[in-house]
């Protein structure tokens, strides 16, 4: 499984980087996790073609983590003429969450006559779901955003690629973790209590429960983004925009 990191930032823009979003490649198939609003700028940048990702997978329904998808319809619709069908799976009320946010920005934009079918999937609580070729779990976290927030845990190609999404420290993310060859876990914060995030104190805390090969920290605030320097663990690497990783 090829990972690139199409956006690696927090909401707000800390370290300029892009929002939520990880392109996902194994066996010829690719997915997205997260479709933060800036991710079809990343693609762009990064060169990777939106009409071959078939699935897109969101955490959680805040906008630095979904509201993408009304960029990746209209990118769709207008400048590629996208044909192949598009699978979104995402938390109850996804689809309603979207509609709503592209009419807000786009009116009518719901009721444009696409050439490509755009279906939305719910997850459900520890139930993997198989969706072109990959195998996705979600496990629920502890993060207000209007609907059950999940942490994704993706197999495929032999390999188990895990992410927590938004949240505070929850022993659930063990189960989506577990063995994870990379677990790419949100550290929003360095040692100051994070609110509905984490720090990397609780991370550290728990590196060895997790059981993963490798960590990943992502959506990292200010705080954190001028800490790094001070996190030497050999199993902990930063996550950037553009950065690819064989998992
Ligand atoms: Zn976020
Ligand atoms: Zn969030």
């Amino acid at each position: 499984m090829k990972l690139t990191v199409v956006g690696s930032g927090d909401a707000f823009g800390s370290g300029g980087r892009l929002q939520s979003c990880y392109h996902l490649e194994a066996q010829g198939r690719e997915l997205l996790l997260d479709c933060g609003a800036t991710a079809i700028i990343g693609m762009q940048r990064l060169g990777l073609d939106p009409d071959r990702v078939s699935t897109i997978a969101i955490s959680h329904l805040h906008g630095d983590h979904f509201a993408g998808l009304v960029w990746f319809l209209l990118h769709a619709h207008y400048v590629t003429r996208r044909t192949v069908p598009l699978r979104i799976v995402g938390p109850a009320t996804i689809e309603e969450r979207f509609a709503a946010a592209a009419e807000a920005l786009f009116p009518q934009s719901t009721r444009i006559d696409r050439r490509f079918e755009m279906t939305f999937d719910t997850h459900v609580e520890g139930v993997g779901r198989e969706i072109d070729g990959f195998r996705i779990t979600p496990f629920e976290v502890s993060h207000p955003s209007g609907a059950p927030p999940y942490a994704l845990r993706v197999e495929a190609g032999g390999k188990v690629l895990a992410f927590s999404g938004d949240t505070k420290w929850v022993d659930t993310l063990l189960k989506a973790a577990a063995g994870a060859d990379l677990y790419i876990s949100e550290c929003y914060g360095y040692d100051a209590e994070a609110g509905h995030h984490m720090a990397w104190r609780d991370i550290a805390q728990n590196l060895d429960r997790l059981g993963a090969r490798k960590v990943m920290l992502t959506h990292m605030g200010g705080g954190m983004l001028s800490h790094v320097g001070r996190v030497s663990d050999p199993r902990v690497v930063f996550a950037e925009d553009g950065l690819r990783l064989d998992v």
